[in-house]
């Protein structure tokens, strides 16, 4: 619903209602700060309510591990923290190998990691057949981490809405902030389609929208948008207890007893004018991807091509045309979906995908966030960037921020998030892209 008034004024504002905004925002109020998130949908109407729900330590870029390991931390306590479920299980986490490339690989991620004192290791066939008794014969092992886990999409974000509400801050949904505006080189207000709300700090943690938010304000922010089709099956008793990522499939145990499953090698890309605008930069990541890349060209560029890059601030904006990005999950990727999980898991073939959705990924060039102030306008930050596996870092991530924004003690070194990076030289090297 819209909200019926506005805040005049407020310490810090929130653009976002995804998992790192509310999680920012939770954070900010619990010390007291006078923070207003607005959300132009409802929250984790995008991506933090569609994802696969995994809260994922294994494999990730090493420049991630210590919020990583912060965020599971948060996970844990969540629920006791909020007074409320987010449907977090610490049931473990596997990505299975099919041939020995795979299982060096895996070695090389565990040696790479050995200073984080995480609890991840390869583990071979038998051990495998263990932890997952169904275990496909073609498994050579697998990289396990028992203390991975996964939360529910659909409840998360929501819960720590409510909890940050409850610790002062104001959550407006139905409300979309066009821009922002500033004075002497500082923020000073931000302007949504119900008025402007005085601030000089904004956090900008608008998921896919990020980059054409920041366009608007003349700053770049390297960013691509690949569909992500998501199914989830009937309930099924002891198939699986943990996340599985295979080249095949993606699939993981749900509170209510189904799985939710994904393709495990496609990535959807609809070509824009962004693909260009940004392809030098996404090279590396594209070349990681080739063999799982679907490029499609046809609406998607018409869409953003068509998009204005700047507009004015007392007229509808593009973020009040699409309150919601709701893409159409791809009836060939649930195909996939169906025949791969059949062929995985020869228990599930007889228990029915009850539901499908898609999901935008938003993605950086390197696959890791980008977190920091970005451009002229001193206060104004942005948190973005999350790459497909935002959900599980985005408590951390929201504790991190918060200290960010009151220049408290992050605890966390945050200069590998800089925007800057893509622009300064730095060499672009994706690690992980699951
Ligand atoms: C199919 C799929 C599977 C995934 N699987 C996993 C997984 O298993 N584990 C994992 O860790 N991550 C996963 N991810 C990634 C994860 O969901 C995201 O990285 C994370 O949710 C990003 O959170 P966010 O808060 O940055 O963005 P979002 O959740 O996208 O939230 C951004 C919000 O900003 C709002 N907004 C934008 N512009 C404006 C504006 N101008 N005014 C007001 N509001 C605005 C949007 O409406 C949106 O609600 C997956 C993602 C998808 C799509």
């Amino acid at each position: 619903m819209p909200p019926d008034s506005l805040p005049a004024s407020a310490d810090i504002v929130v653009i976002g209602g995804g998992i790192v905004g509310v999680s920012t925002a939770w954070f900010l109020a619990r010390q007291g700060v006078n923070v207003v998130l607005c959300e132009k949908g409802y929250i984790a109407g995008e991506q933090s309510g569609r994802n696969w729900g995994w809260v994922r330590q294994q494999g990730r870029d090493l420049r991630e591990l210590p919020m990583m390991i912060d965020s599971i931390r948060i996970f844990r306590n969540l629920e006791r923290d909020i007074g409320e479920s987010v449907g977090f299980a610490e049931g473990g986490c596997l990505f299975t190998a099919r041939s020995d490339k795979d299982l060096e690989s895996f070695h090389a991620w565990v040696a790479s990691a050995k200073d984080y004192g995480l609890d991840t290791r390869v583990i071979d066939a038998p051990e495998l057949k263990q932890v997952v008794p169904g275990a496909s014969p073609a498994w050579r092992g697998a990289l396990y981490t028992p203390s991975d886990g996964r939360a529910e999409p659909h409840k998360a974000a929501p819960a720590i809405a409510r909890a940050a509400s409850r610790a002062g801050a104001t959550i407006l949904t139905a409300c979309a902030v066009r821009g922002i505006e500033s004075a002497a080189g500082r923020v000073s207000g931000v302007v949504t389609e119900h008025g402007t709300i005085g601030t000089r700090v904004v956090l900008c943690a608008a998921g896919a929208w990020t980059s054409m938010f920041c366009r608007s304000l003349d700053i770049s922010v390297p960013q691509l948008r690949v569909r992500g089709t998501v199914a989830r099956t009937a309930p099924a008793e002891g198939v699986l207890g943990c996340n599985l990522f295979d080249a095949k499939l993606g699939i993981r145990l749900r509170e209510d007893g189904g799985y939710t499953v994904a393709h495990g090698s496609i990535l959807d890309h609809g070509i824009t004018p962004s693909t260009f605008r940004y392809a030098f930069k996404f090279i590396p990541a594209l070349m990681q991807e080739i063999k799982v890349l679907r490029l499609r060209f046809g609406r998607d560029f018409i869409d953003e091509w068509a998009l204005p890059k700047h507009w004015p601030l007392d007229r509808p904006s593009p973020f009040e045309d699409k309150r919601v990005l709701d893409p159409a999950p791809s009836p060939r990727v649930l195909r996939g979906i169906r025949r791969n999980l059949d062929a995985v898991f020869p228990q599930l073939a007889t228990v029915p995908i009850v539901e499908s959705w898609a999901g935008m990924v938003e993605t950086s060039p390197d696959v890791v966030p980008m977190i920091g102030q970005v451009g002229d306008i001193e206060g104004f930050h942005i948190a973005t960037g999350f790459s497909g596996h935002g959900f599980g870092i985005g408590p951390g991530a929201g504790r991190a921020v918060a200290a960010m924004l009151t220049g408290a003690d992050v605890g966390i070194d945050l200069s590998p998030f800089r925007l800057s990076r893509f622009f300064d030289g730095t060499p672009i090297r994706p690690q992980s892209t699951i």
